[in-house]
């Protein structure tokens, strides 16, 4: 059950995009980062597709350490 961590598939990024541009930058820029303890910008991230959302993990803007956002289908 190993699944390659950090790429992109071709379905999640196609679902990815079909969320309005304003909105997607909303949730890049609004994810929470435990170390910084408040919302940060999420940088170098990539896109999974889970059962019932897509997943961005990737890296706080502000402090480097990993952060991931689930954004939920609608
Ligand atoms: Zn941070």
């Amino acid at each position: 059950m190993s699944r390659p961590e950090n790429i992109t598939s071709f379905k999640a990024l196609q679902l990815w995009r079909a969320i309005p541009q304003q909105y997607r930058d909303k949730l890049v820029r609004n994810v929470f980062c435990g170390n910084c303890g408040g919302a940060v910008e999420i940088v170098d991230y990539s896109i999974r597709e889970e059962k019932f959302a897509l997943l961005l993990t990737g890296k706080c803007r502000t402090c480097g350490k990993p952060v991931a956002r689930v954004v939920e289908n609608e």
